[in-house]
């Protein structure tokens, strides 16, 4: 089961519980304010959230990472390179609202690998890199359940914007052509900031 939750701190920002049914255990992706209006949830549903899964560093996708990983006891899972953004209110953007948010310790993943559900081994989500809106962009597929989960590499009808430190268009573009456009098309792509569309669809915009 997906539930997209869209919160609203500095901007709003979608995150996604993705939980597996029988279990009820899951992984909470970029969660990214209101921490506690996620927590009642985790609470009301009697979900055990296995992992906090970061798309990228920027505010407004870990803006809520400390406390629910406080209050959980979780580990936080983001890429190899994610410190050069969890670690830097600059580079991760929320020193522009003048505030710090910074993440630590968390565990790192890379290209290919495989997070795997302890109650279901069936259950899991493979992390493809995919640089180009920022250095430590990667996104989260379930070839099981044809999702993915893409953060700001790719939304529907448009794609991440570049611009901030870290941003490079050619790499973006590449990235969507070899490592997104190359999936099932019937992927449904859930992404940070739009509705969700399917792989297919968003290819056909392009060729
Ligand atoms: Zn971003």
């Amino acid at each position: 089961m997906i539930e997209q939750v869209t919160v609203y701190g500095y901007i709003s920002e979608n995150c996604f519980f993705y939980i597996d049914d029988e279990s009820k255990h899951g992984f909470l992706i970029d969660p990214g304010a209101q921490a506690d209006r996620l927590l009642a949830m985790i609470k009301e549903n009697g979900w055990v959230i296995e992992g906090i899964l970061l798309t990228h560093g920027h505010f407004d996708h870990i803006g809520a990472v400390n406390e629910i990983r406080d209050t959980l006891h979780i580990p936080v899972i983001a890429f190899e390179r994610a410190d050069d953004y969890l670690l830097s209110s600059y580079a991760n953007l929320s020193s522009q609202f003048n505030d710090e948010i910074l993440v630590k310790d968390v565990k790192y993943v890379k290209e290919g690998d495989e997070i795997v559900l302890s109650t279901n081994p069936q259950f899991s989500l493979r992390v493809i890199y995919t640089p180009g809106h920022t250095t430590d962009s990667i996104v989260y597929y379930s070839e099981n359940d044809r999702v993915l989960f893409s953060g700001d590499t790719i939304f529907k009808a448009s794609i991440g914007n570049t611009r901030f430190p870290g941003g490079d268009y050619d790499t973006l573009v590449s990235s969507i052509i070899h490592k997104i456009f190359t999936l099932p098309e019937d992927t449904v792509i859930y992404s940070g900031h739009s509705e969700p569309t399917r792989v297919g669809t968003e290819k056909r915009r392009y060729f």
